[in-house]
């Protein structure tokens, strides 16, 4: 593959880099990962409005949908310059990341030109209804069911770790329709309005002392059969789907690039005397994670690049999953111990450094390798899909 951008995507990059200078204040400092915090949401509807009105949220959708018509290798490039200027998430990585690619594969025509646009537009905001108490890894036994009544089907369950539930419109929620098939056979998925009666979502402080998921209770809600996605009890094709978008996702790679750059500019200054970059020792870290973030770009880039030739890339995702969590966790690591007793400041402290952001990462890198399928289960993946081995 070639990995340089085309003149034209150069060209479009300049122009969006030179929006979001404009437009997210130097001194706001929106957050590195997936999830927004809860004064930030204000802000972030807003600048996903206004990156919508110019079509930017979706370069890679049909302009009937309200895109540009691109490739996914635009759809990148928008992720690495937002998560590179630390936009706040605005709920893009479930709407734009996750949920929008997997309608735009398997919904209807009707249901496309019903829910893309709105989501085109920064209007609408998903979540991801798929983990349940006893079902993660093993999403497959899940055990919320969804049954037929009329129109409707009938959705009673749990789902846990929902993140950004409780500011989003819709679900794709993950149903048992056939009890009686194995177990991957009998799922749907729906798209459920978040606001339909019996919906209860509650929330779950993490270790950062942040809101970012919750749990969702589901009592006898009605769900549209209208609402239903990729046809009844296929709704396992509909989360493979999914979750190949989620973890070819480049957003986290380049939010550890970024926490990288501060820091060697960081090391760079004297601190109460002291420059950290005159240590050998603080050289070589950095220059070691800055060869990590630059391969794992590389791999991010190659994924995008199989999506822009029509593939749905799945080995190929988890690779890029698993490097980018893990160097999530390294740069956060060396961060904290590189700043001392600094590193260990949350934000809002009169002796913070760089916003007190490395604390947070810091504490947020853990779930890294959870969210989206665990580092283990990704192995698993690249061991016997990429590399051919048997299955233990
Ligand atoms: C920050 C964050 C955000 C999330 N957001 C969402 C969301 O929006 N929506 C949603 O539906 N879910 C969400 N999740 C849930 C996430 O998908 C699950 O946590 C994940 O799939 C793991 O499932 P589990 O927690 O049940 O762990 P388990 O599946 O119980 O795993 C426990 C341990 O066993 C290991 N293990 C399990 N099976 C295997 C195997 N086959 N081979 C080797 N090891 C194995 C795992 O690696 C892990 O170490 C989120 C999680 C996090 C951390």
């Amino acid at each position: 593959m070639d990995f340089r951008l085309p003149p034209e995507t150069i060209a479009w990059r300049d122009e969006l880099r030179a929006f979001l200078k404009q437009n997210i204040p130097p001194e706001f400092e929106g957050s590195d990962d997936f999830f927004d915090d809860e004064e930030q949401v204000p802000f972030a509807k807003e600048l996903m409005r206004k990156l919508g009105a110019r079509r930017w949220l979706t370069p890679a959708w049909s302009e009937c949908y309200g895109g540009m018509g691109k490739t996914a290798i635009e759809q990148m490039v928008l992720n690495e310059e937002l998560s590179y200027h630390r936009a706040p998430a605005g709920g893009r990585l479930f709407t734009i990341g996750i949920v929008g690619p997997a309608i735009n594969v398997h919904a209807s025509e009707e249901q496309k030109a019903r829910w893309l646009p709105k989501m085109a537009s920064g209007e609408t905001w998903f979540c991801q209804g798929f983990s349940e108490p006893e079902s993660g890894s093993d999403l497959a036994s899940m055990q919320t069911q969804a049954v037929r009544d009329g129109d409707d089907f009938i959705v009673n369950g749990t789902k846990i770790w929902t993140s950004n539930a409780q500011h989003a419109d819709l679900m794709l929620l993950l149903a048992r329709t056939d009890p009686d098939s194995p177990k991957h056979k009998g799922i749907s998925a729906f798209v459920v309005d978040m606001k339909s009666p019996g919906i209860s979502v509650s929330g779950i402080d993490n270790m950062a002392y942040r809101r970012d998921f919750n749990q969702t209770f589901f009592d006898d809600v009605r769900v549209p059969a209208a609402n239903l996605v990729g046809g009844l009890n296929q709704g396992w094709y509909v989360a493979t789907t999914t979750l190949d978008f989620e973890r070819s996702n480049i957003a986290a790679m380049t939010g550890a690039h970024r926490t990288l750059d501060d820091l060697i500019a960081w090391a760079k200054e004297c601190h109460y005397g002291v420059r950290p970059w005159d240590k050998p020792h603080v050289r070589q870290k950095l220059a070691d994670l800055y060869v990590e973030a630059q391969t794992g770009k590389l791999i991010a880039y190659r994924t995008v690049w199989l999506q822009a030739q029509g593939k749905v890339p799945n080995y190929e995702a988890s690779i890029g999953k698993v490097w980018m969590a893990y160097l999530g966790i390294k740069v956060a690591n060396a961060g904290v111990n590189l700043m001392g007793m600094f590193g260990q400041l949350a934000p809002g402290s009169k002796w913070e450094q760089l916003y007190g952001r490395l604390m947070t990462s810091y504490l947020l890198a853990v779930a890294g390798p959870i969210g989206g399928g665990t580092g283990e289960v990704q192995r698993g993946i690249i061991a016997t899909r990429g590399l051919g081995l048997p299955r233990g």
